[in-house]
């Protein structure tokens, strides 16, 4: 697994049940670890019909709070349409129909797996009558935001025997000319090839890149601030290019 971000965690825990014994390699250090996924607010859309799938996911919610809350809902067709506008029609079909399909059940295997929810009261909803009235469709984040994701997930790779090495940067997917067959890694001044049969690289963007920025966003973009996390500079792209994956 390249990378521990959100993308990575999820797919190193699938793997782990499968039967897998999983390696993730985080070129962060320990204390900037989790990619991108630190920075968010934890925040995740999904679809849901009313108070009960909140209270399925929040079983910490009181009664009181149940009472002064409208969280309203979030129809599969709402996602679509939030989907279809934002992107005007240019999202991926099978892509934008998985995610929109498969939100509920994925925060249900997220709590399934020990990550906790609560309701974003402090920015998606305000007070109308003296009841919060939700808005927007993004319901419900992580404990403990972006920070509280990361933290979570690795506890639970962990437990479950996922081997996290921090400081350890992929460098270039290995192959035998016709399929992947590892991942050559280096640690401070250390360099080792690891095979590995199956190789997922969840390594982030190139937000951090001002060369890829402006190489594929245009000019200008590399005056851009990052708000994330400095250690997306598109490698695991660049490395899937190298043995000629499809841009
Ligand atoms: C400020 C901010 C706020 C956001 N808020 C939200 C939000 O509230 N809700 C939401 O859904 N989305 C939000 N997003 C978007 C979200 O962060 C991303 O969509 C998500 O984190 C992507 O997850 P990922 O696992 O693909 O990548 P990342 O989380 O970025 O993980 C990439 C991982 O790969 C590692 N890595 C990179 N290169 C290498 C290499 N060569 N070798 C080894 N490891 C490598 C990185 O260190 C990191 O661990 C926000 C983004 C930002 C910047």
């Amino acid at each position: 697994m390249i990378g521990a971000g959100n993308a990575a965690f999820c797919a190193a825990r699938t793997a782990r049940e499968k039967g897998a014994s999983v390696l993730m390699l985080e070129c962060a250090p320990k204390e900037e670890n989790g990619g991108n996924s630190r920075y968010t607010a934890g925040a995740i859309r999904f679809a849901y019909d009313g108070v009960d799938d909140i209270r399925a996911l929040c079983p910490d919610l009181s009664g009181d709070q149940i009472v002064i809350t409208d969280f309203g809902t979030y129809t599969e067709e709402q996602f679509f349409d939030d989907m279809f506008r934002v992107t005007r029609f240019r999202t991926d079909p099978a892509l934008c129909e998985r995610i929109v399909r498969s939100s509920r059940e994925t925060m249900h295997w997220m709590r399934s797996k020990g990550i906790r929810f609560m309701p974003i009261y402090g920015r998606q909803a305000f007070k109308v009558d003296g009841r919060f009235k939700f808005w927007g469709g993004l319901t419900l984040e992580s404990w403990g935001g972006g920070p509280g994701l990361v933290d979570a997930y690795t506890e639970i790779a962990k437990a479950s025997g996922i081997e996290i090495r921090y400081d350890t940067r992929a460098v270039k997917l290995l192959t035998d000319g016709h399929a992947v067959t590892g991942v050559k890694m280096r640690h401070k001044d250390q360099l080792e090839n690891i095979s590995a049969k199956p190789v997922v690289v969840a390594a982030g963007g190139f937000q951090a890149s001002p060369e890829m920025r402006t190489r594929y966003l245009g000019p200008g973009w590399e005056m851009a601030r990052v708000r994330g996390s400095r250690f997306n500079t598109g490698e695991g792209l660049k490395m899937a290019m190298e043995i000629g994956a499809s841009t």
